[in-house]
């Protein structure tokens, strides 16, 4: 475990903002959190990769950077491995690791940036596949117990971006490894729209689960602002479930709006669309910026503030709500410090 006071968060989130720790804490073996103080959400923050977080102030408290590795193949059989992953691993490295060994069910999320351990929080998806496909359960440390506790995939609570982790009891639990149940016999999941076109082209007639690997990343790149370029934390919001009479109200007055089935949760729609017909893609302020590559994608154009983002991030939800009364729910884990009494 290494501790350390009063140190800059900049280069710990891929939106690049420029935020300070009271206390940085890295914990590098599980054992570290049998002597660590606890945990307050009002001022602390557990940290992975910082992909997928906006400091709209600094952290006052203490920041746990998980920095746990490993990857350890647990039990395997002719069809199936079950693979028991540290929190802190790359989780693209660890997408490339098991493409090398044949392994799959997690090709097509190759390249989303940040750690093993907050897959679970969102359920991460991409390209028609999602976490929850392959997740077998997930090992965490109780911050209200002070024990640890093993959480199957049922209890995870995995929804579209959501999870137990997210909704249910956020802020209750640092999670320490995941275990997850990749085939050894490769299916192609291509139906997502432009997989199959995108691997038709980069490897002509070919399927293989390498082939696929290979597709997702060049999708990606061509599509999605880099973080090492343009500071960004991916898609800032969700696509919005909506219920189906209001759905059969919004494409009654807007046919093109792209919608897909997303079964007993609702209609999902896209965010992405609805951003770009309040004429905001492109739209600037105080730093901060609506993508011109991606409405979804909110950026940090130089040197802004969280809080630039953040105010950015509220009148893209304004201006949505005003046209459409569909409400753009933040994807990122917002940390506001507000100073109480
Ligand atoms: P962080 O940003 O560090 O943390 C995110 C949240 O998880 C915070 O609330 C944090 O407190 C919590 N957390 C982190 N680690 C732990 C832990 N060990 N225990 C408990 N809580 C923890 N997401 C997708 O789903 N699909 C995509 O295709 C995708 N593409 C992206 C592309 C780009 C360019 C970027 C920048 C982001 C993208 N994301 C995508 C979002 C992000 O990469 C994922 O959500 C990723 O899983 C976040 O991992 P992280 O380690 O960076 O988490
Ligand atoms: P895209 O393929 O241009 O699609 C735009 C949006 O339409 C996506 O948000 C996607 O929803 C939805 N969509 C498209 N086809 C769909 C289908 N057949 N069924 C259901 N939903 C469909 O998206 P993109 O921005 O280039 O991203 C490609 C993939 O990477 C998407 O799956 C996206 O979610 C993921 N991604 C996520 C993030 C993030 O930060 N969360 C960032 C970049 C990329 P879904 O988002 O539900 O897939």
């Amino acid at each position: 475990m290494k501790v350390a006071e009063n140190q800059p968060l900049d280069r710990l989130n891929t939106f690049g903002i420029s935020a300070r720790a009271g206390i940085l804490i890295t914990i590098e073996t599980e054992e570290d959190l049998l002597s660590v103080p606890g945990f307050d959400p009002a001022r602390d923050f557990v940290l992975g990769g910082g992909s997928n977080v906006l400091f709209v102030t600094d952290v006052p408290g203490i920041v746990y950077l998980n920095r746990l590795s490993g990857i350890e193949i647990r039990r395997e059989n002719p069809d199936e491995v079950l693979l028991e992953v540290g929190a802190g691993e790359s989780w693209h490295e660890l997408v490339a690791w098991s493409v090398a060994r044949g392994f799959s069910g997690i090709e097509n999320l190759a390249l989303i940036p940040g750690l093993a351990g907050a897959a679970p929080l969102q359920n991460i998806g991409a390209y028609g596949v999602e976490l929850a496909s392959v997740l077998d359960s997930v090992t965490a440390w109780d911050w209200h117990t002070a024990t640890w506790v093993v959480l199957s995939k049922q209890e995870c609570l995995l929804g579209y971006r959501d999870s137990l982790f997210k909704a249910a009891q956020p802020d209750r639990y640092l999670i320490t490894s995941t275990r997850l149940i990749l085939k050894k016999h490769f299916t192609a999941q291509v139906a997502y729209s432009g997989l199959a076109a995108e691997l038709e082209k980069s490897s002509p007639g070919g399927t293989s689960l390498a082939d696929v690997f290979a597709a997702v990343i060049r999708l990606r790149r061509k599509k999605l602002p880099d973080p090492a370029v343009i500071g960004n934390a991916g898609s800032f919001f969700k696509n919005p479930l909506v219920p189906a009479t209001l759905y059969q109200q919004l494409s009654d007055r807007f046919p093109a709006l792209p919608s897909w089935d997303a079964g007993g949760a609702g209609i999902k729609v896209s965010a992405a669309w609805l951003i770009e017909h309040c004429d905001l893609k492109g739209f600037e302020m105080n730093g901060a910026a609506v993508s011109g590559q991606h409405a979804l994608v909110l950026v940090n154009q130089g040197q802004c503030s969280g809080l630039a983002v953040w105010e950015l991030a509220q009148l893209v939800q304004a201006r949505v709500w005003d046209t459409f009364g569909v409400r753009l729910e933040p994807e990122p884990k917002i940390f506001r410090f507000a100073e109480v009494g």
